[in-house]
């Protein structure tokens, strides 16, 4: 297809955005430029980047939120605030809950998974909105009024980073406030720690929880926490509170298929089964990993395959998963890679740009927001540097953090709050999340910049 000498640009809809509906965004601009037209539907004005979360009741870090209009336009891309409601496969049509009814070429849908509850009785923690629930929890602690704190997943989920980082955070935190009587028990159905990431990732969570004095219960099925104690498969565990991760399920969209727990099953390339036309990536997909760097690597094969039927390309790279997680531990955080039966860890970046979500496009884009020469940083995995101590790391760390922090004040004092905004993401990137009076910063400079 000579797509230049098409009589109408074929028109792409996007539903849902989220980290894969905005990465299909972004690679379709990288592959279709402006022989496609692509329109973004979401129900919410912004992008919230919820790894940060974690972070939030400690009082460090903040989710950064992104406006989707902004994003949309720097890649030539229509915005509207939406939710998709129905899809008729053999009309081409797409009609959205306000009633109105687009025309499609081909349509991603992108529309995540919802949280339910985990395990009854427990605080869920899914991400900001239970931020101050947690951080009303931690308080009751500091008072004495919990002991014993469990943090746990049900099973059935496989991406439990967060569960490791907010015990690891409460680790330090106990340290930092002085707590010595509070006890913490982390409670997973996995038989090692992390084990999605492999055996080197194992080792290292166990060494890490076991030098923050966190008791570990692996191969643990935990059903329901009642006032003192979690009730798990063959027993109970002596617990005042328990902080567990949500169990996802899927937001089934009318006209397509889906399984019994609302999730869209498709082919290697993100192609719906027998429908024709309309692909699916990231949570809402039924691959059982539900992570942001994953979602990303399928919304790249979903635009490959597009490109592939448009003729812009022979060969789409079909979702081959390359599992990289950022674990953040309150102190140096760890890189972690996990593909085909390789298990990594790195005290430095095994991917640049580093961010927690890793996405060849999104992420070198929420490095540097908004900048018309974004697309000259490319995605690209690092290897892992074995001779090196977390001290020697965390040194060097600390030095690119603070200078990036110096460069960032110098720049708001000649009124560049732009740069100095993104200094500040980026010491952020290399150093973990920054402390509550960086947040004010950050906030100040924003409302200069606007
Ligand atoms: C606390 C926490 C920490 C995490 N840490 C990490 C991490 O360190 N690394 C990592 O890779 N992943 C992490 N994740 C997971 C990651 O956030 C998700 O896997 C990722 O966001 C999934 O992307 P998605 O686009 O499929 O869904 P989402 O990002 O949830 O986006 C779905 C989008 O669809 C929209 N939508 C919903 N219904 C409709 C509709 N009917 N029509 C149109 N739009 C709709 C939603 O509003 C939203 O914009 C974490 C998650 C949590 C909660």
């Amino acid at each position: 297809v000579n797509l230049h000498a098409l009589a109408h640009r074929p028109r792409i809809v996007i539903a849902g955005g989220g980290v894969a509906g905005l990465e299909a965004l972004m690679a379709l601009k990288a592959l279709l430029d402006g022989t496609v037209e692509v329109e973004l539907l979401a129900p919410e004005v912004e992008f919230t980047y919820r790894p940060i979360a974690v972070a939030e009741p400690f009082g460090l870090g903040e989710a950064r939120r992104h406006e989707l209009g902004r994003i949309a336009a720097d890649h030539g891309a229509h915005y509207r605030q939406a939710a998709l409601a129905s899809v008729d496969a053999e009309a081409l049509t797409a009609d959205t809950a306000d009633g109105a009814r687009i025309p499609f070429d081909y349509l991603v849908v992108a529309t995540g998974a919802a949280p339910s509850v985990g395990i009854e009785g427990a605080l869920p923690f899914g991400g900001s909105a239970d931020s101050e629930a947690l951080g009303r929890l931690l308080d009751r602690a500091r008072e004495g009024g919990v002991r014993r704190l469990a943090f746990a997943a049900p099973t059935g989920v496989a991406w439990m980073l967060p569960l490791y980082e907010l015990a690891l955070f409460s680790a330090a935190w106990t340290r930092r406030c002085g707590l010595d009587r509070l006890e913490l028990v982390l409670v997973t159905p996995e038989e090692r720690p992390l084990e999605a990431f492999g055996a080197a990732a194992s080792r290292e969570a166990e060494r890490l929880l076991s030098e923050a004095g966190i008791a570990l219960f692996t191969g643990t099925d935990p059903r329901r926490f009642e006032h003192d104690r979690l009730i798990v498969a063959d027993g109970a565990i002596a617990v005042d509170a328990a902080i567990a991760l949500p169990r996802l399920v899927g937001r089934p969209v009318a006209g397509l298929p889906h399984d019994e727990h609302g999730f869209i099953a498709t082919d290697p390339h993100g192609a719906i089964r027998d429908v024709r036309h309309v692909y699916a990536a990231g949570d809402g997909t039924a691959f059982p990993i539900k992570q942001g760097g994953l979602a990303a690597q399928q919304a790249d094969a979903v635009a490959a395959a597009i490109a592939a039927q448009l003729g812009a390309i022979t060969h789409p790279e079909p979702f081959r998963p390359v599992l990289r997680g950022l674990l953040l531990t309150g102190a140096e955080p760890r890189y972690l890679r996990a593909a085909s039966e390789r298990s990594e860890v790195s005290f430095r970046p095994l991917w640049w740009p580093p961010g927690k979500i890793a996405g060849r496009y999104l992420t070198p884009y929420l490095a540097r927001p908004h900048d018309p020469e974004l697309t000259r940083e490319r995605f690209a995995d690092r290897q892992a540097v074995e001779l090196e101590s977390p001290e020697q790391a965390a040194a060097e760390e600390r030095e690119a953090g603070e200078l990036l922090l110096a460069l960032a004040e110098a720049s708001a004092r000649r009124g560049e709050h732009d740069f100095a905004i993104k200094c500040l993401d980026a010491a952020e990137d290399v150093s973990g999340p920054l402390p509550a009076e960086r947040q004010s910063q950050r906030r100040a400079w924003e409302q200069r910049r606007a």
